[in-house]
């Protein structure tokens, strides 16, 4: 691997929220108290060395900062108060805009202008597409209801053309993130090594895969089980609302008005629960900030929470609205709800925060190939 210094890497690092990165003296305790730092894959002294030295393309093909749960306890016993806990955080920012091919994370990393110029476009698109082009094509505001009291969405939102439109983005968003995954698997496992991974490992180690997105085992051995159990609600919620919407849409989106007990309202209320506790938990913590992983937020950690606040609060409206058979209530808590959740869909899950949930199973996938590499 041929090693190429960056001057300007440290400049380039502060516009991802890296604060003091000079601090550190690199006595290693912040490595010794990790308690997901392990042999072969040591951090996080080892990455600030290399930010510090200027290493870009050896940051880049470093898949130490995705195995780090930012439970803060390398920053609370740091005695340079160099918060490394946060430098990991910034570095995984900072690798995000790396893989992305595109450049719009970057962007939307190093400029909340830019990030909430494109929130605002997507917006304004969703309103004007219920406001002006559904109503061209006979989609349009009834007062009219169902038999049993509720209010007719699908006369307003037809099934069919939300359906096509959820499949269409979701397709753009996996292919870009799915790109970006590519290059990050590229980076770490190939093109800054001289060693290779078998296609027997490769499928032997996918399991690794899955279960780490289902249940983040290496978050619950940080010390804070707790915050480890909201950020679990809040994923499983996340996932659970993100297929029921792509997947099972007109299953969701009913007129009728089912039973409380019926388990398309019972995952429904599930995946609220568990977003609305982790959110909670999120937000609680960042006012407050007495925790650590709390006490420095990047705009696109408050522009993701709110954003996700706002979609589950506009959908319950939707729930409460449509059940109690208030037809314009509900049509504007709906186009609310697709004005914020479109542009979170289409530029948080690919490009900005919530790509870690992706991009972290991933690693830990990755990590394990290394592991396993040989020499090319
Ligand atoms: S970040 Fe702090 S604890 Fe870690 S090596 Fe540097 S000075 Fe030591
Ligand atoms: S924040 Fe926690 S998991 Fe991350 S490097 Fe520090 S001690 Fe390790």
């Amino acid at each position: 691997m041929s090693v190429r210094l960056n001057p300007d890497l440290r400049n380039e690092l502060v516009q991802y929220g890296i604060g003091d990165w000079n601090a550190c003296y690199h006595c290693g305790t912040c490595t010794a108290m990790c308690p997901l730092s392990e042999e072969g894959f040591l951090f996080p002294r080892k990455k600030i060395r290399l930010m510090q030295m200027g290493l870009g393309d050896q940051l880049e093909a470093s898949v130490e900062p995705w195995l780090c749960y930012y439970c803060g306890d390398c920053t609370t016993t740091c005695p340079r108060d160099a918060n490394p806990g946060e430098l990991m955080m910034s570095l995984r920012r900072f690798m995000t805009s790396r893989y992305d091919w595109t450049g719009l994370s970057k962007k939307f990393y190093t400029s909340e202008v830019w990030e909430l110029a494109w929130i605002i476009f997507f917006a304004i698109l969703v309103v004007l597409s219920f406001v002006i082009v559904l109503p061209s094509f006979g989609f349009h505001y009834t007062s009219e209801l169902t038999a049993d009291g509720g209010v007719k969405v699908n006369s307003f939102a037809p099934i069919r053309i939300i359906e096509t439109f959820d499949w269409a983005m979701a397709i753009i968003v996996a292919t870009l993130l799915m790109s970006n995954i590519l290059r990050m698997y590229y980076a770490i496992i190939w093109k800054h090594t001289n060693t290779k991974v078998s296609l027997w490992v490769h499928i032997r180690e996918l399991w690794l895969l899955i279960y780490n997105f289902m249940v983040q085992p290496k978050f619950s051995k940080c010390d804070s089980k707790g915050y480890w159990v909201s950020h679990w609600f809040l994923m499983s919620g996340y996932t659970i609302m993100f297929i029921v919407i792509v997947v099972f849409l007109p299953w969701f989106q009913t007129e009728e008005i089912l039973p409380v007990y019926d388990p398309q309202r019972l995952l429904g209320y599930y995946a609220t629960f568990g977003l609305l506790f982790g959110l909670f938990i999120a937000i609680v913590g960042r006012v407050k900030k007495k925790e650590v992983k709390f006490q420095f937020s990047h705009i696109s950690d408050w522009l993701f929470l709110a954003m996700l606040t706002l979609t589950v609060i506009t959908g319950i409206l939707i729930h409460i609205f449509r059940i109690n058979g208030m037809p314009m209530a509900t049509y504007i808590s709906y186009i609310a709800h697709m004005a914020i959740l479109v542009p979170m869909i289409l530029i948080e899950v690919p490009f900005s925060k919530w790509s870690h949930l992706a991009y972290r199973p991933f690693a830990v996938y990755i990590a394990q190939l290394k592991k396993n590499a040989v020499p090319r």
